[in-house]
């Protein structure tokens, strides 16, 4: 069963997360697979996806925060774009779409950034939005300061990470077609650093956290991580992992999430979505798709739900409030 485990390093200003998810990374792909248009992701995809939706469960942990977490990449290659989206609750979902071809063994820039623009976007998307208010995004290049393109995921999250988020981190992250995993070191944040995580982060004692990169507590963690291989994340479990990398620090590890409380495979799509996106291309353009078809259907990229509204339906989403005839109900 998938399964989060959260740890600190006792007395020390590093924390860490490990995630192993293997029945809600199972069922990304499986729905995946299972749409006859879109068909099974090309291993190289796959891969990226999945560690993609890795660090994003690692990243969401991390934040106190009521909400979607979503992390993006669009750019241009024959991956068009890949994204995952983590709730607070570590309900998960993620898509990928396609525009041609994919060679086996493409590393990050082939898919996506094969002339420099791609982009990752990471954005925070309340809840509960006050009115007016924007989601918090960060959007990085997928090349360093030199143009030279990061090969993998692990690369641009960690160099976003340091240098938008002012957070030394070390991520490690692999995926195969059963597992999707990754080990996140973080140095706890400084105090009213503005940041993803800084605010309301579990680091209370931060005042021995000296200038970023220089503290020889979270360097040492950070080599022992980096020792990580993928192939070990990919078949070790999670106390295994731990017990290999830090046996000589002091880990304080909190529970297990798994199950309910842990990372899990969701969609938040809803019949009620979907009518507001078609209310949202007006009655024109409705009217029009009806005229040429018995339906509008609308498939749900991330678990292939698809939803059928007829000219019935579609009069409905359209007509004035109150105007219904009593008894009927109003698709909202
Ligand atoms: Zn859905």
């Amino acid at each position: 069963m998938s399964e989060l485990r959260k740890f600190l390093f006792d007395g020390l200003p590093v924390r860490g997360a490990v995630v192993r998810l293997t029945d809600a990374w199972q069922e990304v792909l499986r729905r995946r697979a299972s749409n006859t248009t879109a068909g099974a992701y090309p291993v190289p995809v796959q891969s990226l996806l999945g560690e993609m939706t890795a660090a994003a469960v690692l990243m969401q942990s991390g934040i106190q925060f009521d909400g979607a977490l979503v992390l993006q990449i669009f750019g241009d290659g024959p991956l068009k774009l890949a994204v995952v989206e983590v709730q607070s609750d570590l309900r998960v979902r993620a898509t990928a779409s396609l525009t041609g071809p994919v060679e086996s063994g493409a590393l990050l820039a082939e898919l996506i950034d094969q002339n420099g623009q791609g982009r990752c976007a990471i954005t925070l998307d309340p809840a509960r939005k006050q009115p007016g208010q924007q989601p918090y995004q960060g959007v990085v290049a997928l090349s360093d300061g030199e143009g030279q393109s990061f090969g993998r995921m692990a690369e641009v999250l960690q160099h976003y990470m340091r240098h938008s988020e002012q957070l030394d981190t070390v991520l490690v992250l692999a995926a195969d077609a059963q597992v999707a995993a990754g080990l996140l070191i973080q140095r706890l944040p400084v105090k009213g650093e503005a940041n993803l995580a800084g605010q309301g982060s579990e680091g209370e004692d931060t005042e021995q956290a000296d200038t970023q990169g220089h503290n020889e507590d979270f360097n040492r963690i950070a080599h022992l991580a980096s020792t990580l291989k993928r192939e070990e994340l990919l078949t070790l479990d999670i106390d295994t992992v731990l017990r290999r990398l830090f046996w000589e620090e002091g880990v304080l590890t909190f529970a297990p999430l798994t199950g309910e409380s842990g990372p899990r495979f969701a969609c938040t799509c809803s019949r009620e979505r979907v009518a507001q996106m078609i209310r949202g291309l007006g009655v024109a353009e409705a009217e029009s798709i009806l005229s040429e078809r018995e339906n509008i259907e609308v498939g749900c990229e991330f678990c292939g739900q698809q939803y059928r509204f007829d000219a019935v339906d579609a009069a409905q989403i359209f007509a004035p409030p109150g105007s219904l005839p009593p008894g009927s109900q109003s698709v909202q």
